[in-house]
């Protein structure tokens, strides 16, 4: 790159590097923006700004990282989710849109103002817990990971948001938890060994135990529903997260262990996402 290049000329140059990928423009504005320290506005503002050398350095090395598939969220240390800025790193999963969905169906049978005990399981960066503590502040709230890293980042997570109501435990799923719950969530991995997403750009750098979920991709979601009539009080909710194309198999294993009022959520985009039932005890 030449000695002081325009934010133009930066962008332009990023945008052609990452030209593979369908936000290569919004990747390239969002990576120099972390670089700039700055908010988008700026690049639209100042398109002729010139550029010191030793930020042009610093972008071309996150433009080169993009290339090799790093999510654009590890590079800048962070992801908006619920509106909320989280600290995301390699020992988290990047949490995504579609995970909201999880949060709302779960909200809808959280009445505001009520105590209830909800439980995050494999709670990653934090996401969904903080949502819930965010939005249900009656609420008390356990979030456990297997990963002592993750926990970390969730704790993380949560002390800037000035949340207190949640208790992080490392746990694998149901392990180290003695207690019951009204509620429980979880976005476990459940993607299936031969899915070829799995070798794809997009998650080949994000943790394998956050996405893998065994030859048909439900090990982990059986596990949990296996282990949650221990968990949930009688009447409690559990809501799960799912591929596209999991929502039969996953609703039948519910029926299975007599959870009623059993239904699935689409996403934004229109596929089945989560799904849900109650314990009967
Ligand atoms: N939705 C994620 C993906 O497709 C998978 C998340 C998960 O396994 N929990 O990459």
């Amino acid at each position: 790159m030449s000695d002081m290049a325009t934010i133009r000329e930066l962008l332009e140059q990023g945008r052609s590097r990452l030209v593979g990928l369908d936000s290569a423009q919004l990747d390239a504005e969002v990576l120099l923006c972390h670089v700039l320290q700055s908010d988008r506005g700026l690049l639209y503002a100042r398109p002729e700004k010139r550029i010191g050398t030793a930020q042009q350095s610093s972008y071309a090395r996150l433009i080169s990282a993009r290339c090799t598939g790093t999510p654009v969220a590890y590079l800048t240390g962070k992801k908006e989710f619920w509106s909320i800025e989280l600290r995301v790193d390699e020992h988290t999963l990047v949490p995504r849109p579609e995970t909201e969905c999880l949060v709302e169906a779960a909200l809808e049978h959280i009445p505001q103002g009520q105590a209830l005990c909800i439980a995050d399981l494999g709670t990653g960066s934090g996401a969904i817990a903080i949502a819930l503590a965010i939005e249900r502040p009656a609420c008390r709230l356990l979030a456990s990971d297997i990963s002592a890293e993750a926990l970390a980042v969730a704790s993380y997570n949560a002390r800037s948001q000035a949340i207190d109501q949640i208790r992080f435990v490392k746990s694998n799923w149901f392990s180290h938890i003695d207690e019951r719950f009204e509620i429980i969530v979880s976005n476990p991995p459940y993607v299936a060994d031969s899915d070829p997403h799995l070798g794809g750009t997009g998650v080949r750098h994000e943790p394998a135990s956050a996405l893998r979920g065994g030859h048909d991709g439900l090990d982990a979601i059986r596990c949990i529903i296996e282990g949650a009539g221990g968990h949930l009080t009688k009447g409690g909710w559990l809501f799960l997260e799912h591929g596209f194309d999991q929502a039969k198999a996953v609703s039948d294993l519910f029926r299975a262990k007599h959870y009623i009022n059993v239904a699935t959520r689409k996403d934004y985009a229109g596929l089945d996402r989560v799904t849900y039932g109650q314990y009967t005890g």
